[in-house]
């Protein structure tokens, strides 16, 4: 069996973006403690010593919000219920005003070896427009600090499609990831925000911003995913490519046994299962195994085995005449240049 990966979901942020649909609450510290001593009570109701795992990944929220203690804690948690690889890929999310020299060496120490900082954009006038609470100069500190405190796996989050971007902006933006060289870029068109003109507008921004990153030398090998030669995310390949995860926390996902599975959303709800010895688990609907492997496998642009198309013959014929798929050696692909049509075309298998 492929190794398995642990999410840990931090669900507490300073204060709610108005774009964001992630499940969190308030950063308070009292629930902050009772949360954090819950996911690691989750953690030994779902011990697996035999499972070998070789990614964490701590999202949410605003995981930066924890000391490196409180992290360690947390990592230690996972180490004592299932079987961590010493090398794992540990990454951590982190926003830009939360990161400061000593944390960032503290984290490092603590195991974590990889960041994904959510900047956004480089630009002030984006950034207020979302409402953040950092600028561009503090994301351009925040990576400095991470490199200089050692982190040589850096991932930046940016937005595209903001009424406030222009062609000339977004070109700006990557003169700056040119400047700080992270090893891996994730590109968000977000859903609900609003923007001034159509969809066209974010799909020449976005094919911009495409072309930008490979200009640079990234490999493009998910929807919104760029990478350095070895740096694709470890954990996030393993949601694409159908390979077993263990969600803790509030609203965390997992899929284990070919079985998908989601947390409550539900601060009270998740502690009051836990409490009682329970897996705070909801109802999921679960997915035919071959329409779940092509609406995660599609969303990579190597594609998949094409046998994972033998139950779709004519609408599998159909998109590969159309220019829709192609085929890429033993597999089946959405081209790059449809990739924003993804969703239209899973439409054809669900
Ligand atoms: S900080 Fe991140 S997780 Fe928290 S509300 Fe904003 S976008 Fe969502």
């Amino acid at each position: 069996m492929n190794q398995a990966g642990l999410y840990i979901h931090f669900p507490f942020c300073r204060r709610a973006c108005f774009y964001c649909h992630f499940f969190k609450k308030k950063f308070k510290p009292d629930p902050v403690d009772e949360c954090l001593r819950h996911i690691k009570l989750e953690m030994e109701l779902r011990r697996d010593p035999g499972l070998a795992v070789d990614s964490v990944y701590i999202g949410g929220g605003s995981p930066s919000l924890l000391n490196a203690g409180q992290v360690s804690g947390l990592l230690e948690g996972a180490a004592r219920s299932f079987s961590v690889d010493g090398k794992s890929e540990i990454t951590m999310e982190a926003n830009p005003e939360d990161l400061e020299i000593a944390l960032l060496k503290e984290l490092r120490a603590a195991g974590v070896n990889r960041l994904s900082i959510g900047a956004q954009s480089f630009h002030d006038r984006d950034l207020r427009f979302l409402r953040r609470t950092h600028d561009a100069a503090r994301a351009i500190q925040a990576f400095d600090m991470a490199d200089a405190a050692g982190f040589t796996n850096i991932s930046i989050d940016l937005i595209i499609g903001l009424p406030t971007q222009t062609e000339r902006s977004m070109e700006l933006n990557f003169r700056m990831v040119e400047a700080l060289r992270p090893s891996h870029v994730s590109l968000y068109i977000l859903e609900n925000v609003p923007r001034s003109e159509d969809g066209e507008r974010d799909a020449r921004l976005y094919f911009q911003a495409r072309q930008s990153l490979l200009d640079l030398r990234f490999r493009h090998y998910e929807v919104s995913n760029f990478c350095r030669p070895g740096r694709a995310s470890r954990h996030n390949l393993k949601y694409w490519r159908m390979e077993p995860y263990v969600g803790h926390g509030p609203s965390a996902a997992g899929f284990l046994g070919g079985r998908d599975y989601r947390n409550a959303s539900n601060l009270s709800r998740y502690g009051a299962a836990i409490r009682g010895g329970k897996l705070p688990q909801v109802k999921t609907r679960q997915l035919d195994p071959g329409k779940r492997r092509i609406i995660t496998g599609l969303r990579l642009l190597e594609g998949i085995p094409s046998p994972a198309f033998a139950a779709f013959p004519s609408a599998t014929a159909f998109l590969l005449r159309e220019g829709f798929l192609v085929r890429r050696g033993k597999n089946i692909a959405v081209p790059p240049e449809k990739i924003l049509l993804l969703n239209e075309i899973l439409g054809y298998f669900i």
